[in-house]
């Protein structure tokens, strides 16, 4: 049986296109989390709360923050201090470091966001299968199952 629970976060991103960046924007993202497990001898897969924590324990570092994909050589990021500084071809940022979050992607699409997350929610759960669902928007969402 599986268990979900729903958690909602925002973030700010640049996308990279084929042959253009996007302006950075953001979206408010919903993400639902499944779980699926034989029931315990409680009768539950897992604990809605226990759940819930960990998901939202995962988001909260991304909230509210701008997201930069550490692995993309096309932005050229400086930190100093605490600002962090970056450049992608003519447009130059500077934002309080505080308010950015690198994550290991060369990309900060959906996609790539929910295989991070996915990454960071498979070291917190042991269940045998996991799904992780990131809505973009209430049409738009992408889903990765391990
Ligand atoms: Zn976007």
């Amino acid at each position: 049986m599986r268990v979900c629970v729903t958690s909602h976060f925002s973030i700010a991103h640049v996308v990279k296109r084929r042959n253009s960046w996007e302006t950075l924007h953001g979206h408010n993202y919903k993400a639902v989390l499944c779980v699926e497990k034989e029931l315990d001898e409680l009768g539950m897969v897992m604990d809605f709360k226990d759940l819930k924590l960990v998901l939202n324990g995962i988001i909260k570092k991304l909230d509210h923050k701008t997201l930069l994909p550490s692995k993309n050589k096309e932005i050229n990021l400086r930190l100093e201090g605490n600002l962090a500084s970056f450049q992608i071809r003519n447009k130059k940022y500077t934002l309080p470091l505080e308010d950015v979050e690198l994550i290991p992607t060369t990309n900060v699409t959906a996609e790539e966001v929910a295989l991070y997350l996915v990454s960071k929610l498979r070291e917190k759960i042991q269940a045998s299968k996991l799904e992780l669902s990131i809505y973009e928007s209430p049409d738009m969402f992408v889903v990765e199952r391990v």
